[in-house]
């Protein structure tokens, strides 16, 4: 059993204060706010679906790289070695410190992995005509795997420890630092271009398409 939705489908309620208001038309840029809480409702992002799909690929080749290559390099007294992120976590798995390689390869490897992978689905799937149900499940998990990749929190606390150890081995910083550090900003501009709201007023309703047009019908009659 579904609820009946209204026919009007701009009128929404504030996630904060649940006041129920009209969304306006809204040029690419402008952004609507409740004006009883003052939360910013919708920001209507420019080309939204492209840029993010853009960002989103740059996102998924840069953490291929990133877990491919070394991230650190140590040279003592003449002895080297260097590891990968996930390689870092086995260290820290066979040095008897199991919590902290579990948390290190959750936050740094797979929800990354999870945040990069459900955005790609979610916009490849909302590139189509009627983007199916699927679409709206992935939407409504992905803040869950955003909240939960920490990358920019790995990468500050690398720089401790590089400033830390500095003074007793020569510290090689690899390739994936780098890339890691591009990859933190790649996934701000992923959040900064992507409008959910677009994809949301796209995606197939649970009982039919039918009644969703007709609805269309009701609110354009209304308005003519
Ligand atoms: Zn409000």
């Amino acid at each position: 059993m579904y609820n009946e939705p209204f026919a009007d489908t701009t009128i929404i309620g504030c996630p904060h204060c649940d006041l129920l208001q009209r969304l306006p038309e809204l040029a690419p840029g402008a952004s609507a706010r409740c004006p009883r809480c003052d939360k910013e409702l919708w920001r209507h992002r420019a080309d939204s679906l492209n840029r993010t799909l853009a960002l989103t690929l740059g996102a998924a080749l840069l953490y291929i790289v990133a877990n491919s290559v070394p991230m650190l390099g140590l040279t003592i007294v003449g002895r080297a070695a260097s590891t990968t992120v996930i390689g870092g976590a086995e260290h820290l798995w066979s040095n008897g410190q199991q919590m902290v390689a579990v948390l290190v390869l959750l936050t740094a490897v797979i929800a990354p992995a999870l945040q990069i992978g459900f955005m790609l689905a979610i916009v490849l799937g909302a590139h189509r005509e009627r983007p199916p149900r699927w679409v709206g499940t992935l939407l409504r998990h992905h803040p869950t795997t955003r909240t939960w990749s920490m990358i920019e929190v790995m990468m500050l606390g690398v720089l401790v420890a590089l400033v830390k150890i500095a003074d007793y081995a020569t510290v090689i910083p690899g390739m994936a630092l780098f890339v890691l550090w591009v990859l933190v900003f790649l996934l701000a501009g992923i959040q900064a271009s992507f409008d959910s709201r677009e994809v949301w007023e796209r995606i197939q309703w649970a009982e039919d398409g039918a009644r969703r047009s007709s609805a269309r019908e009701q609110t354009a009659e209304g308005t003519t």
